[in-house]
């Protein structure tokens, strides 16, 4: 078994943790009872067996199981839960029945303000392992969790293959295996992703569309989108292809017109490479408009298939008012809107700045960002195409020197170049949001030379899953 983000992050952590004995005598298959005491950054419960650790995938902090080991290593132990002898009074049953097998509803089994409570639990755990200056007294708030934590994502992004008695199948791959598992419901998709997806599963299956063959590289439909806007309800649903001739085409597109109104868009992506990357390069229109449109905070966003926009359109409000408090602009202040996206955040605070600019290195979200700061008659922002690390570097020798700056990263975090240019240039207000509290941690080692740690506001934009947003607000030291 590969070793997991967590794992690594308690090898590495010294602190909070009883003295480790690394030669524990112990086999696979041999079981004990174990105590929950913590979950780490992935979801998986923490115990200690004669002070070794012990990852078990499922148990609960307090729970008290029989745990059978399923790999030794010289630092942990994996294990599976051979029988739950106290459960935890948060523990509930998950509302889907796959949630235990695969990926992405880590949580499914925790109760909501459990769940909220880790979130918050994920940043302090990532702190403690890297020890970014002051972080003992880091201002941690309760995580903003939503009233309903269901029924969120706006994106269903399936792969299509066929079961074994021939029948389309659409879901998401089992962990650590190639067995894609049907998604017939999903509590956390929005239910209009789900209708049309199955709609697509039915109409696929009818007219006989042929899908991929991992094993042999053969077969054309790889993988469905949909994507919901759910302020117009607009729907966009790509096919992913291994290659461009698509035979059944018109006839699908025609069914799929006539029981599906809300679908505005369909288009086709080229994927003709053996890689579990989703899209190709290539990207064309088959029927519709190539964009859909979505509303947050009152602006107007036109997406392309490929641009990211945040999955949770509920909680994007919200954390994108927290940036906002956050940044604490006043006019006339110049920002930087880092990893910007299709513009979400540069265009909502655009009407309290001077000037802002904006950067993502890919190029339709950019081209998608300008066009959208036009379709709100918004005339103070401008987006480039490029890495953050080269972009920013290159605008401060130009000489903008920015009041404001804001970086929204990937999980990898900031370029270490990018870092560097933060600590030059200095702006008075930085804010840091963030989807990965481990590589926040580690910028926070670099970013508090030069800033101190304001307070740290965790969004839960994934509720059911292990995933953590986090806003920082810095001030100047
Ligand atoms: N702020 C946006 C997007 C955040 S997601 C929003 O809230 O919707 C992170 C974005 O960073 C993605 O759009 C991705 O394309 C972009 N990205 C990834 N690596 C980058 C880099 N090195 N420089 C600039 N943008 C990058």
């Amino acid at each position: 078994m590969k070793t997991n983000q967590s794992q690594k992050q308690y090898q590495h952590s010294n602190n909070h943790r009883p003295r480790q004995q690394r030669d524990v005598k112990v086999e696979i298959g041999q079981r004990f009872p174990l105590t929950i005491k913590r979950m780490g950054i992935n979801g998986e419960g923490i115990g200690y067996f004669k002070r070794k650790l012990v990852f078990v995938k499922g148990a609960l902090p307090n729970e008290v199981i029989v745990a059978e080991v399923t790999d030794v290593k010289p630092r942990f132990l994996t294990a599976k839960m051979h029988r739950l002898k106290i459960p935890s009074p948060d523990r509930v049953k998950p509302r889907d029945s796959y949630a235990e097998e695969v990926g992405g509803f880590e949580l499914e089994h925790l109760a909501y303000p459990a769940q909220l409570a880790f979130k918050r639990d994920v940043v302090l755990q990532s702190l403690e392992k890297y020890q970014p200056k002051g972080y003992r007294s880091y201002n941690l708030k309760p995580t903003i969790g939503m009233d309903n934590p269901y029924e969120y994502r706006n994106k269903a992004q399936f792969q299509v293959r066929r079961d074994e008695s021939g029948h389309v199948i659409a879901g998401l791959y089992q962990e650590r295996s190639h067995h894609l598992v049907d998604l017939a419901t999903c509590s956390v998709q929005m239910p209009a992703t789900m209708h049309v997806m199955r709609g697509i599963v039915a109409l696929m299956e009818e007219l006989d569309v042929s899908t991929y063959d991992e094993k042999h590289g053969t077969g054309l439909v790889r993988t469905v989108v949909v994507r919901v806007a759910a302020g117009t309800g607009e729907v966009q649903v790509v096919f992913v292809t291994t290659e461009a001739p698509f035979p059944q085409k018109n006839t699908l597109i025609k069914r799929l017109q006539a029981a599906f109104p809300e679908i505005v868009s369909i288009m086709q992506n080229i994927n003709n490479e053996k890689t579990s990357l989703i899209w190709g390069e290539e990207t064309r229109l088959l029927a519709g408009k190539p964009k859909i449109r979505e509303v947050l905070n009152g602006l107007q966003f036109n997406l392309s298939a490929r641009a990211f926009l945040q999955l949770n359109p509920y909680q994007t409000v919200r954390l994108y008012d927290e940036a906002l408090k956050a940044l604490d602009l006043s006019a006339n202040e110049t920002v930087i809107d880092a990893y910007s996206g299709v513009g979400t955040i540069g265009l909502s605070i655009a009407h309290a700045a001077k000037e802002v600019r904006g950067m993502d290195i890919i190029k339709d979200a950019v081209d998608d960002a300008n066009e959208n700061a036009k379709l709100n008659g918004i005339s103070n922002v401008h987006y480039e195409t490029g890495t953050a690390e080269s972009v920013i570097p290159k605008w401060l020798a130009e000489g903008f020197k920015p009041d404001a700056l804001i970086v929204d990263p990937p999980r990898t975090g900031l370029d270490d170049g990018l870092i560097n240019a933060i600590l030059d240039a200095k702006p008075k207000k930085f804010v840091y949001i963030s989807c990965n509290p481990s590589t926040l941690a580690k910028d926070l080692v670099k970013l508090t030379q030069q800033y101190h740690v304001d307070y740290i506001q965790s969004v839960d934009m994934m509720p059911q899953t292990a995933r953590c947003e986090a806003v920082v607000k810095f001030t100047r030291a």
